[in-house]
């Protein structure tokens, strides 16, 4: 299986997985056009897409998705509370009744050969999920937009081979930053984003020596940058409790705006 980022931050979000017979999107949270540059450049079609799998209906996770799955008519999976905030938001346009698919939480599904299994994520959102994905004895997981964490999420990324998660933010930035306070207390609260400590620490409790490829994403523009949550991620894998070291593992930041580097477990 391949995990790759097209896009990943506040500003935009959309993250390919897929093999040699299945392709699949996580989000569609930037324009058509980046899209289809993302998908090119990953060699895929996006007529060859079995499915779009939404995680929740913010627009940085959604805003692309009216445009792209009409033009080429892509089904969409969504818990039954995302598919009603897509529904809701004005700027998708009508999107056709017949592509929208309602999905349950902890409750898997298959897209080809690929198994999905949706879990809950801590966020301000009507129902967001995170997706795991897993073939041929491979699993990978999207895991971005959660406030914080708990044994259910860390029992869900367990047994990972590549994973995309979220560090969202620096706490001492986002304290002393121009974000007013309570958009700050929204960002650090339980249904806002994971820190780059909390990820650190949540890779902590999933580090296994199969986990081949951890990228990092969903970074804030205004309160944190690339080589701050690298280094902080892996100085919190080299204190916490655990056998490895940060160096250890195989540990990137998805870039912004362009394809990340590609992910092949
Ligand atoms: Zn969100
Ligand atoms: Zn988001």
């Amino acid at each position: 299986m391949r995990l790759c980022s097209i896009a990943s931050g506040s500003s935009g979000n959309c993250i390919y997985v897929g093999n040699d017979h299945t392709h699949l999107l996580v989000d569609t949270g930037i324009s058509k056009k980046k899209i289809d540059e993302g998908l090119h450049m990953l060699g895929v079609d996006a007529t060859e897409l079995s499915g779009i799998l939404i995680t929740h209906e913010h627009s940085d996770h959604i805003q692309g998705l009216g445009v792209f799955s009409r033009k080429y008519g892509i089904p969409i999976y969504a818990t039954k509370g995302t598919l009603a905030g897509i529904r809701d938001y004005k700027y998708l346009g009508p999107l056709p009744e017949e592509l929208l698919h309602e999905i349950r939480i902890d409750s898997s599904f298959f897209l080809g050969d690929i198994e999905i299994h949706p879990f809950s994520i801590s966020h301000d959102a009507l129902e967001p999920s995170g997706y795991r994905m897993e073939c041929e004895g491979k699993a990978v997981a999207v895991a971005t937009d959660l406030g914080k964490y708990d044994d259910y999420t860390v029992e869900r990324l367990k047994n990972l081979n590549a994973l995309l998660l979220e560090a969202n933010h620096d706490v001492h930035m986002l304290e002393t930053g121009p974000y007013p306070y309570p958009l700050k207390r929204r960002v650090m609260g339980d249904k806002g984003h994971l820190s780059n400590e909390l990820s650190g620490r949540l890779l902590c409790d999933i580090l296994h020596d199969r986990l081949k490829g951890v990228m990092l994403g969903h970074l804030s523009r205004e309160n944190n940058y690339a080589e701050l949550a690298y280094e902080t991620v892996k100085l919190e894998i080299t204190l916490g409790d655990n056998p490895y070291k940060g160096e250890d593992i195989p540990l990137s930041v998805a870039k912004r705006d362009t394809v990340s580097d590609i992910i092949t477990v």
